[in-house]
């Protein structure tokens, strides 16, 4: 039995005074006995929100990673550093990185591969665009990402992998829980062709556009893990739904 997990993705969102707020009605949710919480506040905010959180059952993760050690590469932040903090979990190869900044496949395994050896948590997206569904490439595209990031670490229980259609992020449309559930399947199954049973204890989330209205049906699909959720995550009790619809 897979327990379900919930991550908050805050993205380029926050400040100090919202982000105490928010975590102290976060703190008040009940989360059940199989169900893991995290949110992910931007790289400024860490260190506080690991302090905040203490004593509470929600876990911190960061939005991204160095793909390299320490050294002369301004602006990069390490695994090791965000190991140092108190951080458990990195999202890697988020579709707005990949569009935004260029981050291609290559960098995905590198990052991964540090998250790794840092002794902190993948949470590897992958996802199509709107172009790529409608042409019949949703699969492939996924599996190709899928395949990049193992590309010097193969998949083990200490990876989580998202599933975040593009077209889905942000926009208000969710896919229905049939494809996404249907894209599940075929990413388990496909890590279970390259590395075997562990592909049974593999969490894979679905993210885009989760909300408590729509989380519970996703939820009760086979290979539905739980969420990685963006826009409702700042709102703690669209938040704290999500979290419940897990488990109680
Ligand atoms: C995300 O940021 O990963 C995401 C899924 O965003 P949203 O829930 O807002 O679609």
């Amino acid at each position: 039995m897979r327990s379900k997990l919930v991550a908050g993705n805050w993205k380029s969102n926050g400040s100090l005074v919202s982000n105490k707020s928010l975590l102290s009605a976060l703190k008040e949710c009940s989360i059940g006995p199989d169900v893991n919480v995290l949110v992910s506040p931007p790289f400024a905010y860490l260190s506080s929100v690991v302090e905040d959180l203490k004593g509470s059952r929600i876990e911190v993760g960061a939005q991204n990673c160095s793909a390299y050690n320490s050294g002369a590469f301004t602006g990069e932040v390490t695994a090791e550093m965000l190991k140092e903090v108190g951080v458990e979990w990195v999202i890697i190869g988020h579709s707005e990185r990949r569009a935004l900044f260029g981050e291609r496949n290559e960098d995905v395994a590198a990052k991964v591969s540090k998250v790794l050896a840092a002794g902190l948590r993948p949470i590897v997206c992958v996802g199509e665009t709107l172009d790529e569904r409608e042409n019949g490439r949703a699969e492939t595209v996924c599996i190709e990402q899928l395949d990049g990031a193992m590309a010097e670490v193969k998949v083990d229980e200490r990876w989580v992998i998202a599933y975040e259609p593009v077209w889905a992020i942000g926009t208000g449309k969710t896919a229905s829980a049939e494809d996404a559930q249907a894209m599940h399947k075929v990413l388990r199954a496909h890590i279970r062709t390259v590395c075997g049973d562990v592909a049974e204890k593999v969490v894979i989330l679905y993210g885009g556009s989760v909300k408590a209205s729509n989380a519970e049906e996703l939820f009760e699909q086979e290979d539905i893990d739980g969420a990685l959720v963006g826009g409702a995550s700042l709102k703690a009790e669209e938040f704290a739904a999500i979290v419940s619809a897990a488990g109680n």
